[in-house]
């Protein structure tokens, strides 16, 4: 503990300038003390005796010559049993105990303890007295939700340590000691189920990074056929407001395959977050049927919290996912939106005087973004096991311009790129992600050469889509009238997805590949008609069949039904055979 104390000499919104004797570093949390409280603050820039601190809340009735008692710590989290399911602020308060205490805001001053002291945890011993272990090793395991919750020796305990003595199975809470760990020098080191670990410092406990290249399925099948996502990889949806940005979040914490979901709230509109704390906890998870906040942690940020508190949240989500990687899982961390995590920087900035870069946004953006998504990745524990954390982040530049600098800098550190189009939102072309601006580094559902060849079918079908416009249908080839036809159909059965549907909201990788192998069928025929009225008559009834497979359980009567109708139709309109077709579609893609 640091005894070091300061006193306040300036105050200029959330920002104090305190003077202090001994010592205190960059990022260490202090409290103002006024009257019967402490008000959580941390030192953002130091210069000789005097710090410059951010209070993570309302700073009103701090005045000059009140005290600051530094802490010496960082800001940190608290990792053990008991996050899966809640729902913090930026500061892990646990949202639900705040409304219970104080309304729906916390009261200043007010900090709750994140994990409850009174839930019993039925813990099983693993590690044996006499045991040589280091951080990161299991002590035991206990049951949460859904999962084995693994009881790690506390990440911050350096060196190699004995087990002196560990408890038998049973029932304990989780600040109780469930060891002890004694190091080469004989100190002895208690250890409950939970420890603490620095917000901003990623958690650095295994083997190795390797290269994300196994495909994570969201479900969604533009983002898995077209711009994949990979497990521990990085993604952004940029979008303007409106376009389906949060929409497309909630499907993904809903469908996508992974162990759990971190959802990292700082809502656009007042009011968003709290349609998201009520809505979340009624949905129910498509694989367990129960509900879907056994395997989801929501961290909130209330339109009360100051930005100090607002810059901090993602730190916190971040470290929970790395925490919950560490037990060999896959985790989704998903931001929504990074735009407001952004600003909340650009304002400390401008408190602080620093010089401006572009939009006024901190010239070390563009680092802090990099930071953060870096904190990403597949990892291999010493055990040879794996776990990842992949990040996807939302962006809501003003009037969807790209250009402008927090999607820029995030364009450079992710993997993938799924941008929303106002032009298709607009037309209720949902998930509007851009097919042909988007991209992505990651393999995915079907196979790069599919994708391919479906990409040229739609930038294709767009530049005679763009000429029509100019030429009308009339100035048009039959040829070129049917390539666009194809990516129009492509379109509208494939990469528009019906999210209210109960078979179309979700497709499996392996139903992708199936239905997506019928589709380029489709797309590779040559048709026997004779002008485009007639071409248009076909696709219109070819789409209105693929509608109805979209929406039939796979392997049911009703899918098979239709799916050979659909090759029916083919066999009855297309120039080569069947088995013609069979073979320029192997040549193709093998
Ligand atoms: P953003 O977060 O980008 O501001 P939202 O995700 O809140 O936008 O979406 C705005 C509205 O658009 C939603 O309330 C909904 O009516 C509609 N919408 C968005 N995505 C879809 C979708 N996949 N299917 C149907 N409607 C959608
Ligand atoms: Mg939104």
């Amino acid at each position: 503990m640091n005894n070091t104390t300061g006193k306040v000499v300036g105050v200029t919104g959330n920002m104090l300038v305190v003077e202090y004797q001994g010592n205190v570093k960059m990022n260490e949390v202090g409290y103002v003390v006024i009257g019967d409280k402490r008000l959580k603050s941390e030192v953002i820039r130091i210069r000789g005796n005097l710090a410059e601190m951010q209070v993570f809340e309302m700073s009103k009735g701090i005045g000059i010559g009140d005290t600051v008692e530094f802490t010496s710590e960082l800001l940190a989290v608290e990792l053990g049993p008991g996050l899966i399911g809640q729902i913090f602020d930026g500061l892990q308060n646990p949202l639900p105990e705040v409304a219970k205490k104080c309304g729906f805001f916390l009261e200043r001053g007010v900090y709750l303890t994140p994990l409850s002291e009174t839930v019993r945890w039925d813990f099983t011993p693993i590690a044996k007295t006499g045991d040589t272990v280091e951080r990161g090793d299991t002590l035991g395991t206990v049951p949460e939700g859904i999962f084995t919750h693994k009881i790690m020796v506390p990440f911050n305990l350096f060196g190699t340590f004995t087990v002196k003595s560990i408890v038998k199975p049973g029932t304990y809470s989780c600040k109780e000691t469930i060891c002890e760990l004694e190091d080469k020098a004989g100190k002895i080191y208690p250890a409950t189920m939970v420890f603490e670990w620095p917000v901003k410092r990623p958690i650095d406990v295994y083997k190795k990074r390797l290269k994300p290249t196994e495909h994570l399925s969201t479900k969604v099948r533009i983002i898995d056929t077209l711009v994949p996502v990979a497990m521990g990889g990085t993604y952004c949806i940029p979008g303007p407001f409106g376009a389906g940005k949060t929409v497309l979040q909630q499907l993904t914490s809903r469908y996508a395959e992974v162990d759990i979901v971190i959802i990292a709230a700082c809502g656009e509109r007042a009011g968003e977050v709290v349609e998201t704390l009520r809505e979340f906890p009624e949905l129910i998870d498509p694989r367990t049927g129960k509900t879907l906040m056994e395997r989801t942690i929501i961290i909130c940020n209330t339109s009360s919290m100051p930005v100090a508190a607002r810059e901090a949240s993602v730190y916190t989500a971040v470290t929970m996912a790395e925490y919950y990687r560490q037990m060999e899982l896959n985790v989704l961390l998903l931001a929504d939106s990074t735009s407001r995590w952004a600003q909340a920087m650009r304002e400390m900035s401008g408190r602080l005087e620093e010089i401006p870069g572009e939009e006024a946004f901190p010239a070390y953006l563009e680092s802090v973004i990099a930071t953060f998504y870096e904190r990403a990745g597949i990892v291999k524990f010493k055990n040879g096991k794996t776990g990842s954390v992949t990040i996807g982040g939302t962006v809501s530049p003003a009037g969807g311009n790209f250009e402008e600098p927090v999607t820029q800098a995030t364009l450079k550190v992710v993997g993938a790129f799924h941008g929303l189009s106002r032009e298709r939102s607009d037309a209720r072309r949902y998930p509007a992600i851009h097919p042909l601006e988007s991209w992505s580094k990651y393999p995915g559902a079907v196979g790069a050469k599919k994708t391919a060849y479906a990409r040229e079918i739609l930038f294709h079908g767009n530049e005679i889509d763009q000429m029509m416009k100019v030429v009308g249908e009339e100035g048009t080839s039959l040829d070129d009238y049917i390539i666009y036809l194809k990516s129009e159909f492509l379109d509208y059965v494939y990469l528009q997805q019906n999210a209210f549907d109960p078979v179309d909201a979700s497709t499996s990788s392996q139903r992708q590949r199936y239905v997506f192998d019928l589709l380029l069928l489709i797309l590779m025929a040559h048709f026997k008609v004779k002008d485009k009225v007639e071409a248009r008559a076909f696709f219109n009834q070819l789409r209105q069949q693929f509608l109805d497979l979209n929406g039939a359980e796979m392997d049911s009567d009703s899918f098979k039904k239709i799916e050979n109708d659909i090759k029916d139709m083919l066999a009855a309109k297309q120039v080569e055979t069947a088995e013609e077709l069979t073979t320029t579609f192997r040549k193709t893609f093998e």
